[in-house]
């Protein structure tokens, strides 16, 4: 494969809409280019979890104010190129500042109070300029999923925002800042350093590990982290700090107890180069990963229970608490709409014929894992569900059936939190009103059981018969349910063990399927 060069908006069009045609999955990883680590880890993310990545090399003048560093921002398009063939991307979409804002170009976005605030306050119009022509890459490229680094932790919460406001149709994945040996985090500016300025330069990512070791031990107070922190910048004359800050994680605004989740941020200029740096809080021993997630997804104490801060729900709160799917974290290496709607052109042309809707446990863990991703390759799910419905292969098994899971991440551990069944549940809703004419539904699994009786039946919690003590006589089970969006008719909803998930088996329900008139 070899990555092609696009230098024009319409070419790009072009590319993008002939991917979308073969149903594959498109990334965007947005960059300006003299490409380094950090840039290569979010394409490497890309290539994981989508069939198709485009970079886009584009140094935006309109974020960039008059005073700066436009004109000398490092540009290095030989070697990035090779960075990017070397890395398998399938092109890269570097147009001149003409073609993405060609003469007459007059609407910006405006992000609002939060694209205001730290990099915002030092850099008017910035942000105004970065979600402008995020938005009109989005527009471009129509990408699925769109990465973004930490390192840039405003910007990725302006992002979200820009998408979540919008309704863009497009997932923001987040992964963690790269960084050198020393701590410093990769930066297309830091060529720029000299040999002193680079040893000084440490003093961003130092002073950001001190204040979460200091919080980490149990000093929660953000003004006194934020002291050690101006303390340390105070004894070194070549940085001057611009700010630092200790804030919550989707507001941006300061807090005053620094709990997981919340993210120090800082800026510093060494003469003519500015540097940013951040850090999420995490309890001792916490991932980048997980740290992200914290900061991204979980939502944040209310002022009275931050006073104290609670350990145990801190801790708690580590726990995957919320779908996963709508976290944006770079972790998830499940490809992007890896879920029946994206498989129904292709495999179903005719809706009203699927008789059965299937539910699984949890997305499939990869691209060689879903049966419709790979349907000449049968894997230990495939093979023993198409045993369970006594379908031969996957031709049959599309004939009249339908697979979906009622999770929508596989990184939930190995527990899948009740709000997770609960989020996902919406989209499986949507799916079964696909197929009108449904007629089974077969519910594979504890985690799959426990969704479709608390969250599609509506059913109470305590009602509701553990999963085991259901299935222990005849390894299956099956009761009549009505559904509104069905209708007065009765469906047929049959649990069985999850194929794999479990260690029990459940007799093959093909016999009884057949009979179904
Ligand atoms: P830039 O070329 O600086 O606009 O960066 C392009 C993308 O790469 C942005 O989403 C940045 O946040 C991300 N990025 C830049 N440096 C790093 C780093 N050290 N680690 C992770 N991501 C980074």
């Amino acid at each position: 494969m070899s990555t092609r060069w696009i230098f024009t908006v319409a070419e790009m069009i072009s590319f993008a809409t002939e991917v979308r045609s073969q149903t594959k999955t498109l990334a965007l990883v947005p960059t300006m280019g003299a490409l380094h680590e950090g840039h290569l880890s979010l394409v490497r993310q890309a290539r994981i979890q989508c069939d198709v990545v485009v970079v886009s090399i584009f140094v935006n003048p309109a974020q960039f104010s008059p005073t700066e560093d436009f004109a000398r921002y490092p540009r290095n398009p030989e070697k990035d190129f090779e960075l990017l063939e070397s890395a398998k991307v399938h092109a890269v979409l570097a147009p001149p500042v003409e073609e993405v804002f060609p003469t007459g170009f007059s609407t910006f976005v405006d992000p609002g109070h939060i694209a205001t605030v730290w990099e915002g306050a030092q850099r008017p119009g910035h942000f105004r300029g970065v979600a402008t022509v995020v938005l009109r890459l989005f527009n471009i490229v129509r990408p699925d999923v769109a990465f973004f680094g930490q390192k840039d932790f405003q910007q990725v919460v302006i992002i979200r925002r820009l998408v979540e406001d919008l309704n863009l149709p497009v997932r923001i994945m987040v992964c963690p800042v790269v960084r050198e040996a020393d701590g410093l985090a990769r930066s297309s500016r830091s060529v720029y350093l000299s040999a002193e300025d680079r040893r000084a330069a440490v003093l961003l990512s130092r002073s950001l590990k001190r204040a979460e070791g200091l919080a980490q031990s149990g000093e929660a107070d953000a003004e006194k982290l934020l002291e050690e922190m101006r303390r340390m910048f105070a004894a070194e004359p070549r940085l001057q700090l611009d700010y630092a800050a200790i804030v919550d994680p989707a507001t941006l605004e300061p807090v005053t107890h620094a709990l997981p989740g919340s993210v120090a941020l800082v800026a510093a200029r060494l003469g003519q180069v500015r540097l940013i740096d951040n850090l999420i809080f995490g309890p001792p021993g916490s991932s980048a990963e997980m740290k992200l997630q914290l900061a991204l997804t979980a939502p944040q104490p209310d002022k009275e229970s931050a006073a104290t801060p609670r350990p145990e729900i801190d801790s708690l709160r580590l726990k995957i608490e919320n779908c996963r799917d709508c976290a944006a974290l770079s972790s998830i290496s499940l490809p992007a709409r890896e879920f029946l709607f994206k498989y129904l052109k292709r495999d179903y042309p005719n809706l009203d014929v699927i008789r059965v809707l299937v539910i699984g446990g949890c997305a499939p863990m990869g691209p060689s894992d879903s049966p419709y991703r790979h349907p000449e390759q049968p894997n230990p799910f495939s093979t023993r569900l198409y045993e369970l419905l006594g379908v031969r292969d996957f031709a049959e098994f599309k004939a009249s059936f339908a697979l979906t899971d009622a999770a929508r991440c596989h990184a939930v551990g190995n527990r899948v939190e009740e709000r997770t069944l609960e989020y996902c549940a919406k989209h499986l809703r949507e799916e079964l009103k696909l197929f009108p004419n449904v007629q089974t539904i077969v519910v594979l699994g504890d985690y799959a059981y426990q969704q479709f009786q608390r969250h599609i039946l509506g059913r109470e919690r305590t009602s509701i018969k553990p999963f085991p003590e259901l299935l222990k006589a005849e390894g299956w089970a099956q009761e009549s349910v009505r559904l509104p969006f069905y209708g007065e008719r009765d469906l047929c909803v049959l649990y069985c063990y999850h194929p794999t998930f479990e260690n029990k088996k459940s007799p093959s329900i093909a016999a009884y399927l057949c009979s179904q008139p």
